[in-house]
């Protein structure tokens, strides 16, 4: 869909347009589900970023799009604030190995991570042809991994992104509680971190991500 900007867009309007880009979603995008929420909803915490760096990721300071290269929370807020809605996602990981079981996941965490960074790359831009054309999408995961397969950042490099239409930032990147996001839509999640949990423990696995649209 696309839509001339106007100056502004009834409630009515926007939630069509809203419930609209759920459906694409789901339907076209194969999201596993999404859901609107209010974007005050959204939980910025400085607790969250500064898990990148305790225990530190190996992209931490490796990838323009994660900490310490990301906006700080207070800019986060900020921005946020400015946003009435925004639209969750999930996409459930099958097998839950793929992310429960360390012996493969680094290889296999970054196939879901992939398709999940598109789906939010293209959710955001069906919202920004529709009119909304400050949309802002955050996905999983780091595109260091997921799409540079742990190749030296590019940009950080020489200031050229390979992948500048798919590799979004991560809502924990940013500061945002993605196991607060899940809740909040309703889902169930698990915090899966390595070694203590048998992978048949975990009954199910999923990437989170979010699109503010206005
Ligand atoms: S996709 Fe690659 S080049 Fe682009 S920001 Fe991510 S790691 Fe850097």
């Amino acid at each position: 869909m696309l839509e001339k900007i106007v100056p502004c867009k009834s409630e009515e309007k926007i939630k069509e347009d809203l419930l609209k880009l759920v459906t694409l979603a789901k339907k076209e995008l194969q999201a596993t589900d999404a859901v609107i929420i209010p974007a005050s909803k959204v939980v910025v915490d400085e607790r969250v970023k500064m898990k990148c760096a305790v225990p530190r990721c190996f992209n931490y300071g490796s990838c323009a799009n994660c900490p310490p290269y990301t906006p700080d929370v207070e800019t986060v807020r900020n921005t946020i604030s400015k946003y009435s809605y925004a639209i969750v996602v999930k996409r459930n990981v099958t097998p839950v190995e793929h992310f429960a079981d360390r012996t493969s996941s680094l290889t296999n965490a970054k196939v879901h991570e992939r398709e999940f960074a598109q789906i939010i790359a293209k959710l955001e831009n069906a919202a920004f042809s529709a009119g909304y054309y400050l949309a802002l999408g955050l996905a999983g995961g780091s595109c260091r991994n997921y799409l540079c397969n742990d190749k030296v950042c590019q940009y950080l490099d020489s200031g050229r992104c390979r992948y500048i239409r798919i590799a979004r930032p991560s809502v924990e990147a940013y500061g945002i509680d993605a196991f607060q996001l899940a809740v909040e839509a309703g889902w169930d999640i698990y915090p899966i971190g390595p070694q203590h949990v048998s992978p048949k423990e975990v009954p199910l696995a999923l990437n989170v991500g979010i699109v503010f649209i206005t």
